[in-house]
């Protein structure tokens, strides 16, 4: 039995694959976590995870839609962006849909009472107009995954989980490591722009699944044209198609790894 085993492990090694995969334990999460709420990407996104059974991770603007929304720039166009209308529809197909933000503000570069203040309004219009939203269950995602010790711990008093940049919180690890405390966390994410982020999701996942386990968390935006670092539909459907099959892996929102 042991040489068996040994074999195994051996053969498994030289191919470079991790040797849960033969154990049929969960010891890989990965969350790809889509920002900004491009209404076509979304839908596009939605329906490839749909294909595969699985949940899609949008994080939206609360203020994207409306008029006095102004904070666009060449890589989020107003006129991209859906309303609440898309959300809450995407949110009865069973995806879940987070807080990115009032108004898209770096709130590290804004006084700390106007960050306070701009994460208030957000939550609020998300109890206000997202059907079934629970706050206190919600995971607050930074934009540009920026944030510092003082407004991690005012959201973390109404939020679950907030995502923030893997650089300060992860260091010099890829992945999260997977929770048993499931509240009042600090989650790190990587991503990639402005061009298209084909390549880097594709090494750092395959890096990831060699890894010994963890839950890595990517944060994306559109696909094909729209967003910053967009991802190729084509790719992320070969991507679903081919990572459900690892049996030691599972894909899920963060909301699903924190039930
Ligand atoms: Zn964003």
């Amino acid at each position: 039995m042991f040489r068996r085993n040994f074999l195994k492990l051996t053969s498994l090694a030289s191919l470079g694959l991790n040797s849960n995969s033969f154990i049929n334990e969960i010891s890989h999460y990965l969350t790809l976590s889509f920002d900004d709420g491009f209404k076509k990407s979304c839908y596009k996104t939605a329906k490839i995870f749909e294909d595969y059974g699985l949940k899609a991770s949008m994080n939206i603007i609360a203020s994207g839609h409306l008029e006095s929304f102004t904070n666009e720039s060449e890589w989020m166009p107003k006129k991209l962006l859906g309303d609440f209308y898309d959300w809450n529809n995407l949110k009865s197909r069973g995806h879940e849909i987070m807080p990115h933000s009032w108004e898209h503000l770096n709130l590290t570069k804004i006084p700390i009472e106007n960050a306070k203040n701009n994460i208030d309004k957000c939550l609020e219009y998300f109890n206000n107009n997202l059907d079934n939203f629970s706050q206190s269950d919600s995971i607050f995602n930074y934009p540009y995954n920026s944030s510092n010790k003082e407004i991690d711990e005012y959201l973390l008093k109404k939020v679950k989980a907030v995502r923030t940049a893997g650089r300060l919180v992860l260091k010099n690890n890829l992945s999260n490591k997977i929770p048993n405390e499931k509240k009042n966390l600090r989650l790190g994410t990587w991503g990639y722009g402005p061009d298209k982020s084909d390549a880097f999701v594709e090494k750092s996942i395959n890096r990831f699944l060699k890894s010994d386990g963890g839950w890595l968390i990517l944060t994306l935006h559109g696909l094909d044209n729209e967003g910053w670092g967009p991802l190729s539909s084509n790719y992320l459907d070969k991507l679903l198609n081919r990572l459900i099959k690892v049996n030691y892996l599972k894909i899920k929102t963060i909301g699903d790894v924190l039930i």
